[in-house]
């Protein structure tokens, strides 16, 4: 199991705009970190997640991090949706509730979490107040 530190240690600092699109996962604990992990393991086009603990912006963590807590897995990673990284949880373990900028046209990506405080939703980053919905 890694732990929001050890995603600390590897990810990248948000400097400049998100790329349109890119999938933002918002954790709460570090029961949450490994879900990052099993996230751009389970599919070879996802280069990157942004990460925040809560609201606090932790940064980038590149695909090629990964690399990093599972070598053995090296360049097999993503070849092969039966990868199992030696993990605590299967990824179904996890259950993400996707929300999105109810903004026609908005080019933020998918915000996922795993704890949703209706009455205090995050915000679209590009929107500044604009609550985020839960996808249907
Ligand atoms: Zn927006």
């Amino acid at each position: 199991m890694v732990t929001i530190d050890d995603l600390r240690s590897v990810a990248r600092p948000v400097d400049g705009p998100p790329p349109d699109g890119s999938v933002t996962m918002v954790l709460h604990d570090d029961s949450e970190a490994d879900a990052v992990l099993l996230y751009l393991a389970a599919d070879r086009s996802r280069q990157a997640v942004r990460v925040l603990l809560r609201s606090e912006d932790i940064g980038y963590v590149r695909r090629d991090s990964v690399y990093e807590f599972f070598p053995e897995l090296s360049k097999r990673l993503g070849d092969t949706a039966r990868v199992h990284p030696p993990l605590d949880a299967p990824p179904s373990a996890y259950r993400w509730m996707e929300l999105r900028c109810p903004e026609p046209e908005c080019a933020e990506g998918p915000v996922l979490t795993m704890h949703l405080n209706e009455d205090d939703p995050p915000r679209c980053p590009r929107h500044t107040g604009q609550p985020l919905r839960l996808e249907p």
